[in-house]
């Protein structure tokens, strides 16, 4: 079919489906991003804390140990100036007793004699029981003539069974020779009980450790777990502490959020971290709310654009075939006359304008009427369209316009085109209607189908009332009834103006 109309069928429904995709597709593109960088921000504020906490529980744990070394510092110079005789040393044990007593962070403060037997302790009962003879402290201190203070690793209490973190310095004789060892018990416990007052969570831990990993303290409190070296000497090694990182933890299988800082005076590091899951709880419920809140949104958009879309794809459809039914010949297929009405119009404007030729073309078919007498209207009509299909194909450039200008009588329009152009055209038509053999008795004397035409052509004036596109048409008739008079299955020209 010949497009008289310029339609673009679906093309708003097509844009209303693009644009609804687009819109799904940047709500969830900011919600993604927002999502994320919402994470990112939780991240940020866990490891703030825990860098926060570890380091202050560090400086705690730093304090524990400069107190601790502040009482040897005391006790070393009173007995190196009272005189450092077993007697004198096994009269102090009041001293110590009451020198400790109200310190939670200090089990025991033990002096030693150069043989390594306790001669004088804060838990009292031990003297002359115990040996530290085979203690690491006991023998660094024997063997090493410095004063400095020891911070030994953990240790099983000499005094009891329990784990100590030990802390001593050497006695020395007024001649400089040994003369034995003061030393302080660190209970692991203190740690834990301290760490335990900071909010972590249910999930949370604060670990004390060693350099090497050693794990010398734990909140929550595990006595399996005191003593046994931990992953993060990985950490330590590689120089990520002080840091941030997740890990799996090999005590109780909860992966957590941690922050290492290590301390600046003593062997120690101080880990502490969050259960992830619990400190991405509240993100985490946040998203999975949002998320289903956006998804449902996006799915929701999505059907009513795409059903709006499929409703404007039908009415834009309706409205294609009504602009075609409005336009178009329903048997032929070919423009109606409305169109032709229509176009006959601008035409002989722009030719008027332009000062170019208009042609028109009045097909007739002969004796059609008897045709359809002797085989019937529907084989007439059929036989219509054939000829109709033929004379479109006669008419091929695009400003042609072939009509069914009424009943069997087919018009063509001919923009640009001149007298002897028309002359061709007209009768390419009716050569190839009749090269169409259609048989038809009735018109004698030639037996098969054939067609009359009668052409025109003019160049249009500005001035109407010379000469209007009516007046084409009338000479165009005038010419076809002059082809019927001169026997049919001709070709007519109207005289030139
Ligand atoms: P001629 O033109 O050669 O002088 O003779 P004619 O018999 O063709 O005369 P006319 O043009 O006056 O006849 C028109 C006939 O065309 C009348 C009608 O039977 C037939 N006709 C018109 N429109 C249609 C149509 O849509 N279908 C069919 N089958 N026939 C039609
Ligand atoms: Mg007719
Ligand atoms: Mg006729």
């Amino acid at each position: 079919m010949r497009a008289f109309t310029h339609i673009r069928p679906h093309a708003s429904a097509r844009g209303l489906r693009a644009f609804v995709l687009v819109v799904c597709l940047v709500i969830l593109g900011l919600e993604g991003w927002r999502d994320w960088h919402e994470r990112e921000q939780e991240f940020a504020r866990i490891q703030s804390e825990m860098k926060n906490l570890a380091k202050s529980l560090s400086q705690h744990a730093e304090d524990i140990f400069n107190l601790a070394d502040a009482i040897l510092v005391d006790v070393v110079d009173r007995i190196e100036t009272g005189g450092a005789t077993p007697a004198v040393i096994a009269a102090m044990d009041g001293f110590f007793t009451e020198r400790i007593q109200t310190l939670q962070s200090v089990k025991s403060l033990t002096v030693y004699g150069e043989d390594g037997l306790l001669l004088s302790s804060s838990l009292p009962g031990h003297r002359y029981k115990v040996n530290a003879q085979e203690q690491a402290f006991f023998q660094h201190h024997k063997n090493t003539i410095d004063g400095k203070l020891r911070f030994g690793s953990l240790i099983r209490d000499p005094l009891g069974s329990d784990w100590v973190l030990t802390v001593s310095r050497r006695l020395a004789k007024p001649n400089g020779t040994f003369a034995g060892v003061v030393q302080i018990s660190i209970p692991p416990r203190y740690f834990a009980n301290f760490f335990g007052r900071f909010d972590i969570g249910s999930q949370g831990t604060v670990a004390l450790l060693g350099t090497d990993g050693t794990l010398l303290s734990r909140y929550p409190y595990l006595e399996s777990a005191i003593g046994v070296k931990q992953a993060f000497s990985a950490w330590a090694e590689s120089g990520r502490v002080p840091g941030f990182g997740e890990y799996v933890s090999p005590i109780d299988g909860v992966a957590r959020f941690a922050s290492v800082q290590r301390n600046h005076i003593y062997p120690v590091m101080v880990l502490a971290a969050v259960g992830q899951e619990e400190a991405l709880k509240n993100w985490n419920e946040e998203f999975v709310f949002r998320t289903v809140a956006i998804v449902i949104l996006v799915i929701l958009i999505g059907t009513l654009g795409w059903n709006l879309a499929g409703e404007l794809r039908r009415r834009e459809a309706a409205e294609a075939e009504l602009a075609v039914l409005a336009t178009t010949d329903g048997l032929t297929s070919l423009a109606n006359r409305r169109t032709f009405d229509r176009r006959l119009e601008t035409e002989w404007l722009r030719a008027a304008r332009e000062k170019s030729p208009v042609s028109l073309l009045l097909v007739d078919v002969d004796q059609f009427k008897a045709y359809n007498d002797i085989y019937g209207h529907q084989a007439g009509d059929s036989c219509l369209q054939e000829v109709a299909r033929t004379i479109a194909g006669a008419a091929r450039r695009p400003a042609d316009l072939v009509a069914r200008y009424g009943g069997e009588e087919l018009v063509v329009l001919l923009p640009g085109v001149d007298e002897s152009g028309a002359a061709v055209v007209a009768e390419e038509i009716r050569a190839k209607v009749e090269a169409l053999t259609v048989p038809h008795e009735a018109n004698a004397p030639i037996g098969i189908l054939t067609v009359s035409v009668g052409s025109a052509t003019r160049v249009p004036s500005l001035d109407r009332s010379r000469m209007g596109p009516k007046d084409l048409i009338t000479l165009a008739d005038a010419a076809l009834y002059r082809a019927k008079q001169g026997g049919r299955n001709r070709v007519a020209t109207a005289q030139a103006a």
